[in-house]
């Protein structure tokens, strides 16, 4: 029993442990089946869906995101994905790294241009985790004419000549996947890079012809 803790605390994942304790112990005073634990905990996409993934969810309190100043509610499932590269900052490849670059990008976006909050829905980090924006229950501030109806994804870095690390790529991908499993984006979305609904070089030559060969990409 020993050597089995001991290699479950070796090789598994702290966090997913954690959350089987915290449902044994949430399961015990009702008489509801093992779901419940899920409301239970704090954790994550993954346990939803009932299958492990290998990205996390970093919350807006996670990263220290400051209060919005004001919130419109998004009405989902959304029919567009549209693809961002910040430029800057450049890719991130720590948690407190790319939490950093989450509330560098929000004060750019409320300091420097006055908006309610962060511009975008969500963003994936050069360490493998997806960050929450304004999330899926919120309109963004992406992409005009789209906001209401798009989630907005951003990569962190530039990707102009280069492309992303490969499990920026991974994670982003599967980051959709999930959307469309969780209900928040419609089966049949479209994908398009900012480019392609607004005069810019975002997401970055790069990437943009990376995300041409994703499913769903269509031309505009
Ligand atoms: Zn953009």
């Amino acid at each position: 029993m020993m050597l089995l803790l001991l290699v479950l605390l070796l090789v598994g994942n702290m966090t997913m442990f954690t959350s089987i304790e915290l449902c044994v112990a949430a399961a015990i005073p009702d008489n509801s089946n093992d779901t419940v634990c899920t409301t239970e905990t704090t954790i994550t996409s993954e346990q939803i869906l009932g299958y492990t993934r290998d990205w996390r969810l970093i919350t807006r309190a996670e990263w220290a995101a400051r209060i919005p100043t004001s919130i419109s509610n998004f009405t989902g499932p959304a029919p567009y994905v549209i693809l961002h590269h910040s430029y800057q900052p450049g890719v991130c490849r720590t948690l407190d790294a790319c939490k950093a670059a989450m509330r560098s990008m929000q004060n750019y976006h409320m300091d420097g241009h006055g908006w309610t909050d962060i511009g975008y829905s969500f963003a994936v980090g050069g360490d493998g985790n997806v960050y929450e924006g304004r999330g899926y229950e919120v309109i963004g501030a992406h992409a005009p004419n789209y906001n209401s109806r798009s989630i907005g994804l951003l990569l962190i870095g530039n990707f102009m000549d280069e492309l992303p690390p490969a499990p920026m790529l991974d994670v982003a991908q599967d980051f959709i996947k999930y959307s469309v499993e969780s209900g928040h984006l419609r089966k049949d979305y479209i994908l398009h890079g900012h480019r392609q609904v607004r005069s810019t070089e975002c997401p970055g030559n790069a990437l943009y012809a990376e995300i041409r060969m994703w499913p769903h990409w269509q031309k505009s």
